[in-house]
């Protein structure tokens, strides 16, 4: 039966968060007993007081990592019993959706709808997608001659660390943390500082479904305490990061200054979406151009906020999408019916009404949204047209409910103005003419592009950036778990 409001505020009234780090196997406090505070962002109540890691913490967790590592418990277990524990996990975390799903609404302002489906459906099947690779991964053997036999093999690179975002707390935790066990890896998980609860309690799913002890430590803490003790630590062998561009650069800088770490960075984005002039304009369209925007609260890195439109659309073209817009439900994030929830944190709503205002100055029409003037950090979804690429909202990653519309006058110019940007996570493209899709899409600099509808793709396909999105590697698909191993050649003398 479907749950109502009242069902998931009943929920919420059950629930007992963990807020200690979780280290070998235990909850546990800090070894400095410092904390940070933790609010609902929709509601500004208190949740609980966090425990604020450091690098005392965090040299506490790669000990023991490295130990469990070493002892082969979970690195040299055979990759079909790796297999069992994982599909074991995913299935508590189906049994728990409700519960998790209510704690990450609570903890971020994120609808409940889509705290369900992450937690409930897509990370489920991310655990069952690499627990279901961990035995099919085979090595080669190069092509020598009848005096040698030449292994090439793959390794678990040793201890992973995994920094993630609060966009999508639970998610962007489990696409780093199912590749990286499915391999055998030990992993130490810093949640960010907004959004640490769930991730807190997967600790203990994992336990239950049998990752032993010290195989999964989760840490919480702010980035330029943990985030940075990891970034520098000796004997952490990779970190995979997703969150800001800014702080992608950092995590290079604490590699090179230590010891030289594999670094996965998924970044940032300022991805077009592209209405060709054969396009279209129906209803399919423009659900796609205003979920590919207003998803999530525009809190996406995927977010599609440069809307690029052929001159001889664009007015029908703004009119349908400022018609759908206005249909988002905003408010309680527990209730069902809302399609879009709270800001991450009163700063961050502060930072988007600052690139509003920013907008309006610099001569963009702003033609809806803005504040919206109640107990929490909401922010009405926002259209501005009349954008032009030299405008700080059409370079920017905004990070929340703001769509740009960007009238072009010939396909050149639509790819010119798409190509014309510092980032490449994403872009999507409608057109009907085959030929001009693909073309199109071979001369986009970005990691994925969508032809005739929004996507990022799934679970199966890669996902990461050109340019300022991101380093060579990716999140998802057969792609990510290459992070998390090691090439070894094994060289044999046949004689
Ligand atoms: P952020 O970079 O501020 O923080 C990300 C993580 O890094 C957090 O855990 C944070 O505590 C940590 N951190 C912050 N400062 C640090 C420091 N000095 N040293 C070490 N760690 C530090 O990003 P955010 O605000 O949490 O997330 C939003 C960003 O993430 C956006 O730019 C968005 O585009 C990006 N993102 C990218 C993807 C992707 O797959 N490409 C997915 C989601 C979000």
């Amino acid at each position: 039966m479907t749950k109502t409001k009242t069902d998931y505020e009943q929920i919420a009234q059950q629930l007992k968060p963990r807020f200690q780090a979780f280290i070998d196997g235990k909850y546990c406090d800090t070894i400095s007993g410092e904390t940070f505070s933790c609010h609902n962002p929709a509601t500004e109540e208190f949740i609980g007081d966090i425990a604020h890691c450091d690098a005392a913490d965090v040299d506490k967790a790669v000990a023991v990592a490295r130990k469990r590592f070493e002892q082969g418990v979970w690195s040299q277990r055979p990759p079909e019993e790796r297999k069992e524990v994982l599909l074991k996990l995913a299935d508590l975390v189906r049994k728990h959706t409700d519960e998790l799903a209510v704690l990450e609404s609570l903890d971020t302002g994120k609808t409940i709808t889509d705290c369900l489906h992450e937690i409930g459906t897509e990370a489920p099947a991310f655990f069952q997608w690499y627990a279901e690779l961990a035995d099919k991964a085979f090595g080669k053997i190069a092509p020598t001659g009848p005096d040698a036999l030449g292994l090439i093999v793959k390794e678990p690179v040793g201890i992973a660390g995994a920094i993630v975002p609060w966009n999508f707390p639970f998610l962007m935790a489990v696409w780093k943390i199912a590749p990286s066990l499915a391999v055998g890896c030990s992993v130490i998980v810093k949640p960010a500082e907004q959004s640490p609860l769930t991730a807190l309690r997967l600790a203990e799913l994992a336990q239950q479904a049998g990752v032993p002890d010290g195989v999964l430590n989760i840490l919480p803490g702010m980035g330029e305490t943990a985030g940075q003790a990891i970034g520098r630590h000796n004997d952490i062998d990779v970190v995979s990061f997703t969150g800001s561009t800014e702080v992608g650069r950092m995590f290079m800088r604490y590699s090179g200054d230590s010891n030289l770490k594999g670094i996965g960075l998924e970044l940032g984005g300022k991805s077009p979406f592209l209405v060709l002039e054969d396009a279209t304009i129906n209803d399919d369209l423009i659900e796609h151009a205003a979920m590919s925007a207003f998803w999530n609260g525009g809190q996406n890195c995927s977010a599609n906020m440069r809307q690029i439109i052929a001159a001889p659309l664009v007015e029908e073209y703004t009119a349908r999408i400022c018609e759908r817009v206005q249909k988002f439900t905003l408010g309680d994030p527990l209730d069902p019916n809302t399609e879009i929830g709270s800001m991450i944190t009163p700063e961050h709503k502060q930072n988007v009404m600052n690139y509003i205002h920013k907008g309006n100055q610099e001569g963009a029409k702003m033609l809806m949204g803005g504040d919206l003037e109640r107990t929490g950090s909401y922010i009405k979804p926002t259209v501005f047209t009349d954008v032009t690429n030299n405008m700080t909202i059409a370079q920017e990653e905004i990070f929340g409910p703001v769509l740009g519309i960007m009238p072009v006058q010939s396909t050149a110019e639509a790819l010119q103005v798409a190509r014309d940007t510092d980032y490449g996570l994403h872009a999507t493209l409608f057109t009907q003419d085959i030929n001009r899709a693909i073309k199109t899409a071979r001369a986009l600099p970005c990691g994925t592009v969508s032809i005739n509808g929004f996507s990022e793709g799934d679970i199966k396909t890669p996902f990461g950036g050109y340019k300022l999105s991101g380093s060579l590697s990716r999140d998802n698909g057969t792609e990510a778990i290459e992070q998390y191993l090691q090439t070894k050649t094994i060289w044999i003398n046949v004689q």
